[in-house]
């Protein structure tokens, strides 16, 4: 699609252009929205199974673009901030606002209450990245031990510096959940090279469980694996009764799905911890 011009110049074709447009158009909709304030969280409880106990909550982000007026999706703006610097930028204002909030939450929750936060892998290449962690560790007073990130495989992570990044990460007294486990090309290489705490089971072997004996064959083994290696194993997607009997009768350790609770605003999971502590 690029083609030397008559002039020597490189050209593009149209469709190249309107690509280029578009992710800069983009980018400079994702700045604004960062200058404005307009991202915010909502929360997905997280379920230790064999009590059915809240055992905590995913930050997840949302982006209320008053341009388009709607709320937007993280897939339909995180891809084109990992293709720029700016995700950096995201990933610090999340976790400046989780941490924030799980600070909030700590006199009405429980001990074993963590707050997880996603973390772009090209976030974790940055020198930034953990020294906004630590400031805002030390500003909010969060107990480390309250905070867990969770991190997919993927190309950036694969650098020394994420890799030496998240193990200082582990040395504050942060936790690590591997995201999506079992989506990707090379999750066991993870699994020697960090000092995880948690094994997220991907979404998509959730699907379809109940007539795929193969799936569960999966889910099986991954449990197993998890607990062969002292890792604490989730499941996530879980959206049917069917789903939730199944992982219980296997002995996975948590899980989160729309079945038992969609993402929730920050003021509706407050509710329901202050009536767990009253109750
Ligand atoms: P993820 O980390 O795997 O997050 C789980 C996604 O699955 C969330 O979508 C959640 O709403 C959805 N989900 C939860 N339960 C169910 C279920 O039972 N069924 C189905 N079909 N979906 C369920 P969401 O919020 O749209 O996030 C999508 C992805 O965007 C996340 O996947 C994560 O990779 C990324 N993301 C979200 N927030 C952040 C963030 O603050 N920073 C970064 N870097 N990435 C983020
Ligand atoms: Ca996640
Ligand atoms: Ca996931
Ligand atoms: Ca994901």
């Amino acid at each position: 699609a690029k083609a030397e011009g008559r002039s020597g110049f490189v050209t593009y074709s149209p469709a190249i252009l309107s690509q280029i447009d578009a992710q800069l158009g983009e980018e400079a909709a994702i700045k604004r929205a960062l200058n404005d304030d307009e991202y915010f969280l909502v929360w997905q409880p997280q379920f230790e199974l064999a009590t059915g106990r809240m055992i905590g909550a995913e930050a997840l982000v949302r982006w209320r673009d008053r341009v388009s007026g709607t709320v937007r999706l993280p897939d339909s703006f995180i891809p084109t901030a990992e293709r720029s610097d700016l995700i950096l930028e995201i990933d610090k204002t999340v976790l400046s606002k989780a941490c924030a909030q799980a600070a909030h939450w700590m006199s009405i929750s429980a001990d074993d209450f963590v707050c997880a936060v996603n973390a772009s892998g090209k976030s974790l290449q940055e020198d930034a990245f953990f020294l906004h962690l630590v400031e805002v560790l030390r500003r909010t007073g969060l107990p480390p031990s309250r905070l867990q990130l969770e991190i997919t495989e993927g190309v950036f992570i694969h650098s020394r510096n994420a890799l030496d990044t998240l193990s200082k990460i582990r040395n504050l007294g942060v936790s690590l959940a591997l995201d999506d486990f079992g989506s990707g090309y090379s999750s066991f290489g993870y699994l020697a090279d960090l000092d995880l705490n948690r094994l997220k089971i991907d979404r998509s072997f959730l699907n379809d469980l109940e007539s795929s004996g193969k799936k569960q064959d999966v889910i099986r083994g991954i449990i197993a694996l998890a607990n062969t290696l002292g890792l604490v194993v989730m499941a996530e997607g879980v959206e049917t009764e069917a789903q939730l009997a199944f992982l219980i009768a296997e002995r996975c350790h948590g899980a989160q799905g729309f079945f038992m609770s969609e993402p929730i605003d920050v003021k509706v999971l407050t509710n329901q911890l202050i009536a767990r502590r009253g109750g």
